[in-house]
């Protein structure tokens, strides 16, 4: 074929172009009146047998250049570079979208010579950016601590990582680039496991970025005629300094392009789970129905049967040690069988969730017994999950799946992952290397999740691991939301709901209302919906606060008090009539800083759901403790000389501002008690 000169790839909001004759290159990326890349960026990165390949590497020759647009709206280019006489070819891949200015790029390195060669590092971007002042904005992750931020000046050089086995456990797959205050590109990795950024000062000035898989513990041996694909790297370019000229970009992408769907997925079902309020020690069959009883009195749409229901039937058994054996019910806690429950919850004209773990494995599963091929090891000890790098065990796992799905009528699977895996499986008996096992384990995942939807497209599929410790862009094309966190007390609750967004459109995220905890403690899950000096302003505030995203509870419904039952119903009712419609469809804009937890950060919250037309908008507010007693939220991407009408829908109270006014003096808000908030409705 002849190569062409150049290639542009530039969209609407973005300028991307390489030069591929002679050799390839970047002469531009970034915004038209900012370039965010010198033409010294490498592009890409890969380092086999010790030697690197990049698109500087001398002899690195374009042999190929293939585009597709499938579907309408995504350019997809693949330029192959051949490495003269080496036998290694590197498919460079670039996607742009025609409304956005965003690009993915990754890299598949394949091995065309005629002996085995072991990659040890595979960088799905390299870019030099031009001497600057930038600003890094990140988000670290741990239990109970998810989306807690990073800010820094970028003076020295700092790694952004995850090496806990999990793409959350460690830094959130995401970063955003401040530039001297007039742009911004964030950037975010679609990988559910090991992952690297790293930012390095150059001696001329420029600042190296460069990323994808981490290549901490990490190789993997090429077969001749055999090939190793990267994850994507995503970037998105915005003028000014607000996150959220990028987020929404990324969400409407999500939306468009990334997040599968199906009818109940995209219903945005409110949801009722057992697991805070019972666990599994204080749950069986006369309590889950009980639940579902009042759950459709209130308007719930979904109940999820959470942890406990599998493994030895023995009351006294502890979930964690039965993970496993998912072929056993507990039949102590539950005599009439799974089934007997699903058709319960559907005679009541709702849907029936499970909760699984397929990836885990506990101690005393029998499962390890019959399956010790199975069982992902390090150096010969148990990493206490199941290997789905090994292929059997990715059949199984999908097999497992599909029966639990056709033989209990589920609706929607609750897949959670509790444990860090580390560096991986390091067996050599399960078709991966010493080297790749964590891998190949994400890789099988992925298989396993395409294929359960391919299956079962009707079925919703939640992603979950320790609460929020897996979030990333990978699984979110595999599954339909992301459960935020665990912990669910309301100043954590918008926290992780804030940086959650600024990766996820709030439709891919779920996170249920202030749970009650029964057992687990933790000094501010305290909520207790029975306590006589809870006031209605605060059950307001902790419902209203889970409605910003997919909805739900986790509280013992049958033990309400009249009052709050009442409220919630009221809430759920409002919810499926006005606001998820804002929550599936809206483009959403942060009013506050982020709140945090433990009294820190932004003490009022402000969220505005813009929908596409601009002409109807949702205002979520909440006053925390401590917050002032009036605030000023500036509103964003309004009419400056539009008039528009304002209803507050507690008090009924209206209003008309013009756009202007609302953008540049902000939306007054005051009379709210602390734990107060409020929803304004804006049309023009
Ligand atoms: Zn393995």
């Amino acid at each position: 074929m002849t190569i062409p000169a150049t290639l542009d790839h530039s969209t609407a909001g973005l300028v991307c172009l390489l030069r591929l004759i002679p050799h390839i290159g970047l002469m531009r990326l970034g915004l038209a009146h900012e370039s965010w890349a010198l033409d010294s960026s490498a592009l890409f990165a890969a380092v086999i047998d010790g030697q690197l390949f990049d698109a500087q590497t001398p002899g690195a020759q374009v042999r190929h250049v293939s585009e597709s647009e499938t579907p309408p709206g995504m350019r997809h280019v693949c330029v192959e570079l051949a490495y003269a006489d080496s036998g290694i070819v590197v498919a460079y891949h670039i996607v742009t979208y025609a409304d956005s200015a965003a690009l993915e790029t990754w890299i598949v390195v394949q091995n065309e010579g005629d002996v085995p060669r072991r990659v040890t590092r595979l960088d799905s971007l390299a870019l030099d950016l031009p001497p600057d002042g930038y600003h890094l904005c990140a988000f670290t992750g741990a239990w109970g601590a998810e989306f807690e931020p990073q800010r820094m000046i970028l003076n020295s050089a700092i790694t952004l990582e995850s090496r806990s086995g999990r793409s959350s456990h460690g830094h959130h797959p995401w970063f955003t680039l401040v530039r001297n205050g007039r742009s911004l590109m964030s950037g975010m990795i679609a990988w559910s496991g090991n992952w690297v950024i790293r930012f390095t000062p150059k001696l001329d000035g420029a600042l190296a970025l460069s990323g994808g898989l981490h290549n901490w513990e990490f190789a993997v041996d090429l077969a001749p005629g055999a090939s190793v694909a990267a994850p994507p790297v995503t970037l998105a370019f915005a003028t000014g300094a607000d996150l959220d000229e990028t987020a929404v970009q990324f969400a409407r992408l999500g939306r468009q392009f990334w997040y599968p769907r199906n009818a109940l997925a995209d219903a945005l079902p409110v949801e009722w789970n057992h697991w805070w309020a019972y666990e599994d020690r204080a749950l069986d069959e006369a309590t889950f129905r009980a639940n579902v009883d009042v759950a459709a009195r209130l308007g719930i749409e979904v109940c999820t049967l959470d942890a406990g229901w599998f493994g030895a039937p023995d009351a006294d058994t502890h979930w964690y040690e039965q993970r496993g054996d998912w072929d056993r019910v507990n039949t102590a806690r539950f005599p009439s069988g799974i089934r007997a429950l699903a058709d319960d919850v559907h005679a009541h004209g709702m849907r029936f969730g499970i909760w699984c773990e397929i990836e885990g494995l506990g101690i005393h599963a029998q499962l390890a017994e019959r399956h010790p091929e199975f069982i992902a090891m390090r150096d010969g000890e148990r990493l206490g999950y199941v290997c789905l790098g090994n292929p059997a065990a990715q059949q199984w796992a999908f097999e497992t799946l599909d029966r639990l799905v056709r033989e209990n009528g589920c609706d929607w699977i609750k897949l959670d992952f509790n444990l860090n895996p580390g560096a991986g499986c390091n067996r050599t008996d399960h078709g991966h290397g010493a080297e790749d096992g964590l891998y190949a384990h994400y890789r099988g995942y992925y298989a396993l999740l395409d294929r359960l939807r391919a299956t079962h497209p009707e079925v919703v599929l939640e992603n979950c691991s320790s609460g929020g410790l897996r979030i990333d862009p990978g699984i979110a094309r595999r599954t339909h939301m992301a459960f935020l966190s665990d912990p669910d007390w309301p100043e954590h609750s918008l926290q992780v709901f804030w940086g959650a967004t600024c990766m996820l459109a709030p439709d891919a995220c779920l996170h249920w209302g202030y749970s009650e905890w029964a057992f687990a403690e933790h000094p501010s899950q305290t909520f207790n919906p029975c306590d006589p000096a809870l006031q209605p302003h605060q059950v307001d505030c902790y419902t209203r606060i889970s409605m910003l995203r997919r909805f739900g509870f986790s509280q013992r419904l049958p033990d309400l008090p009249e009052w709050v039952a009442q409220r919630y119903a009221e809430h759920i009712q409002f919810y499926k009539t006005v606001m998820r419609r804002f929550v599936r469809e809206a483009d959403m804009y942060r009013l506050t800083g982020q709140p945090l937890g433990e009294g820190r950060g932004d003490r009022w919250a402000g969220f505005q759901y813009r929908m596409p037309d601009g002409n109807e908008h949702l205002i979520a507010i909440f006053r925390l403790p401590g917050g002032e007693p009036s605030r000023a939220l500036r509103l964003k991407h309004l009419q400056p000389d539009r008039v528009y009408t304002l209803s507050w829908i507690d008090t009924g109270h209206r209003a008309q501002m013009n756009g202007a006014t609302l953008m540049d003096a902000g939306l007054h808000v005051e009379n709210l008690p602390e734990e107060g908030s409020a929803i304004v409705l804006i049309h023009g």
